[in-house]
């Protein structure tokens, strides 16, 4: 099946170069320069992925993150000179998948691609229920959290904590998901809850905490279990 993928890039020299390069990958491009084309070619049918430009000549990215959010699950791939923490928080609250600066090596947005296909499309079909990578292996049915073959015991918040990062393995979350999904969304200022207990988190899983390689942190942003 030929993946369909939409482009809303308005600087053409970005837009023909990532154009030829993802129609070589095998994707079926199409582009748009602006809010209003984009809208007008996601009401005729929607494609499998889009690749989205902030900086738009009638709007803001942002608003087409939130729009596309209130009618499909596919992956939004943001990418953008911009980089400000906070406005990747927003964007990544309004339900994009993930993030590129600008400038970008196209392999990166091509293994960006395949990441958040292969999680909304694992979302779609069952839940992800376990996790292994190296010497870490999570089974979030039985509640069962091993770590170079011993068991780990963990509390029950710390458990829930790490049961939602698998569910976006190799994602980045933000602080606010994490604590809305964990203690609920009137914690969402709590950052020091999160701090607390991935540090605790830490503390059992990783092999040398000061230098995780399982729970990793995205400064400013949130945190990120390591995929395989
Ligand atoms: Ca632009």
């Amino acid at each position: 099946m030929t993946l369909r993928l939409l482009v809303v890039e308005d600087d053409r020299e970005i837009r023909s170069m990532m154009q030829s390069t993802l129609a070589v990958e095998g994707f079926e491009v199409q582009t748009a320069v602006s809010l209003s084309e984009a809208r007008a070619l996601l009401a005729h049918r929607a494609p499998d992925v889009v690749v989205l430009d902030l900086g738009l000549p009638d709007g803001d990215g942002l608003e087409l993150v939130q729009q596309i959010r209130k009618q499909h699950s596919l992956p939004i791939l943001i990418v953008s000179a911009r980089h400000q923490e906070a406005q990747k928080i927003r964007l990544l609250d309004a339900g994009a998948d993930d993030y590129l600066t600008k400038p970008f090596a196209v392999g990166e947005l091509l293994a960006r691609i395949r990441v958040a296909l292969r999680h909304r499309g694992t979302a779609l079909e069952a839940a992800i229920t376990t996790h292994d990578l190296e010497d870490l292996h999570i089974d979030l049915s039985s509640r069962r959290v091993l770590s170079q073959g011993e068991v780990l015991h963990l509390t029950p918040t710390e458990f829930k904590l790490l049961a939602r990062l698998v569910r976006s393995a190799d994602r980045v979350v933000t602080h606010r998901q994490l604590l809305t999904d964990v203690w609920g969304p009137e914690y969402t200022e709590h950052t020091h809850y999160l701090r607390l207990y991935m540090g605790q988190l830490r503390a059992k899983i990783e092999r040398d905490p000061a230098e995780p390689r399982h729970l990793l942190t995205e400064t400013g942003v949130g945190y990120r279990l390591a995929g395989h």
